[in-house]
């Protein structure tokens, strides 16, 4: 990330949104204008393929607030924020969507609520103007479930609509589509997150760039979340629980098995908890040496690059509290 210098960044992931960014754009500077707030606002265009660099490009020739980054390809959503992220200047950086669905009028009320105290303020879109059977329903149900597993309870992980301290997006790093986890990733790093409900509108231009296929790509981030927020400093704990459950298993069938055979005189081979019993067994011992390579991995990837597995907020030293004290 480069030095702060600004108070805000507005940084808007843009794809295929040619009608939609002149718009948005009148809007979010009537917002800001008022405000006294050094900004600048990022634009990051994800590879589009209709006009939308080029208006751009246009209303930059008026805007001396307004920086561009253009993909040379589609590389999706998170990818586009991650960009935007690492160059914002902003203390304080808000991502939008370009097509409209975010009202630039909440930012303010966001930016009031993070100098309550919080690192990161989310948006809850409480009143919805989606397709209420494909985007609404699957999204509470992953919001109950996002909140159920990582314990940060919020009502809309999926609203882009966000306000963070730049330092709480610094040590984050985000792949596949993880930009809707990011209050949760925070989290580990002890951030505080707050909840404020913001507007949402129906889109003003063009169509969605997704399907339900989302809801897969959820799940499937969402256990990596897990794994991550648990267990990515000790892998061996996971890999080797299940691998216990599997020994006792298979422990348990052989007993039975052997039982069977000189109890009941019961043949061995004609007996399926024999099979079960080896094939636990086997299972076990994967599962064991998977949890050992996972902690390899797990030390190559702090210690190659030098990075905890803690986060520190402050440190007193003696001199430093007991000036504190006198002043
Ligand atoms: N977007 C993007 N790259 C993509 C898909 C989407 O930059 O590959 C942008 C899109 O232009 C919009 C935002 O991400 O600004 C949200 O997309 P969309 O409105 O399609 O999502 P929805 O509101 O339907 O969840
Ligand atoms: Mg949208």
């Amino acid at each position: 990330m480069e030095e702060p210098k600004l108070d805000l960044s507005i940084v808007i992931p843009v794809f295929n949104e040619e009608s939609n960014l002149e718009p948005l754009h009148r809007e979010i500077e009537s917002v800001l204008s008022g405000q006294g707030l050094t900004y600048e606002i990022l634009a990051v265009d994800d590879g589009s393929t209709d006009g939308s660099f080029e208006t751009l490009q246009k209303i930059q020739k008026t805007e001396p607030h307004l920086r561009i980054i253009r993909f040379r390809r589609n590389f999706g959503q998170t990818a586009a924020l991650s960009a935007g992220f690492k160059h914002a200047r902003g203390r304080v950086i808000v991502p939008m969507d370009a097509d409209g669905q975010n009202d630039p009028a909440d930012i303010p009320r966001l930016l009031k609520k993070l100098q309550e105290g919080y690192d990161i303020v989310s948006g809850w879109r409480k009143e919805r103007k989606d397709n209420p059977v494909t985007r609404t329903l699957p999204s509470r149900i992953a919001n109950w479930l996002i909140g159920r597993i990582t314990g940060v309870r919020l009502h809309d992980y999926g609203c882009t609509l966000k306000a963070y301290r730049a330092e709480s997006l610094k040590p984050i790093r985000l792949y596949g589509e993880m930009h809707r986890f990011i209050p949760a990733l925070a989290r580990w790093g002890g951030e505080k997150v707050a909840e404020v409900v913001v507007n949402h509108r129906p889109r003003r231009h063009g169509k969605t760039k997704y399907g339900l296929n989302r809801i897969f790509k959820v799940l499937l981030d969402l256990i990596t979340i897990k794994f991550l927020a648990s267990f990515s400093t000790k892998p061996i704990y996971v890999f080797g629980g299940l691998g216990m459950v599997c020994l006792l298993g298979s422990i348990v069938s052989g007993a039975v098995v052997l039982y069977m055979k000189l109890a009941l005189q019961y043949s061995m081979n004609r007996n399926p908890l024999l099979i079960v019993s080896l094939i636990l067994m086997t299972t076990a011992v994967q599962f064991v040496l998977m949890g050992l390579l996972a902690e390899i991995l797990v030390r190559t990837y702090h210690e190659s690059q030098d990075r905890p597995t803690y986060v520190i907020e402050r440190i007193l030293e003696p001199a430093e509290s007991a000036g504190e004290d006198k002043g």
